[in-house]
């Protein structure tokens, strides 16, 4: 019997203390390209990649990297600033999912800004429920509320045991920090 499969799109959380979330979304992304998939990165705060990967993914015309806010001051008293540039990011990333031109979207510590309260989780949740079912879409970064991981398909935590910045005090490596 010869089944053809329609593309279910998953949601995708990768979360928790250890090092290797974003890589893990970049994997995904690089592996989506291999088979011409068109991957869209939405970075939610500035400075979470490095110009290793950068550059090594400007060699993909399949995939498009796009920085969102990058004002963000993470002041207590200045969240009305931060929630707005986090709305405004937000607006950007449903129009992107709506958009039905990628097959994976990437939101990159997506997870922080909901930490921080600088979303609501709710509006969140119903724009990600309501995307198109073909679409791909893959959430990064610490402390994942429950809700999503509720909803998530798929879900992993990575654990810290050992990271040499706090152990050894040692430098960022070229090729594995940056
Ligand atoms: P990576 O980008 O290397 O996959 P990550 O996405 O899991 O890491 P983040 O929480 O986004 O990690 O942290 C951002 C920066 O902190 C990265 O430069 C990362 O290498 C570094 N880092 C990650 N985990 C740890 C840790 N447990 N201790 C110290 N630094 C860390
Ligand atoms: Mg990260």
């Amino acid at each position: 019997m010869q089944v053809t499969m329609a593309r279910q799109g998953l949601l995708i959380v990768f979360t928790g203390n250890g090092k290797g979330k974003t890589t893990a979304a970049l994997g995904m992304a690089l592996r989506a390209a291999g088979h011409g998939m068109r991957i869209l990165i939405l970075q939610f705060i500035k400075g979470s990649w490095r110009y290793g990967e950068l550059n090594a993914l400007e060699r993909f015309p399949e995939i498009r990297i796009k920085p969102l806010g990058s004002g963000f001051t993470w002041k207590k008293d200045n969240l009305d600033e931060d929630r707005r540039l986090a709305h405004l990011g937000w607006q950007e990333a449903v129009e992107e999912m709506q958009r039905g031109t990628w097959d994976m979207i990437v939101l990159d510590e997506l997870n922080i800004i909901l930490s921080y309260g600088l979303l609501p989780l709710d509006t969140v949740l119903t724009a990600l429920r309501s995307r198109p079912s073909d679409l791909h879409v893959v959430v990064t970064g610490r402390n994942a509320p429950a809700e999503l991981i509720a909803v998530a398909d798929l879900v992993t935590e990575m654990q810290l045991i050992r990271h040499p910045y706090h152990d050894q005090q040692l430098k960022a490596q070229q090729g594995i920090e940056f």
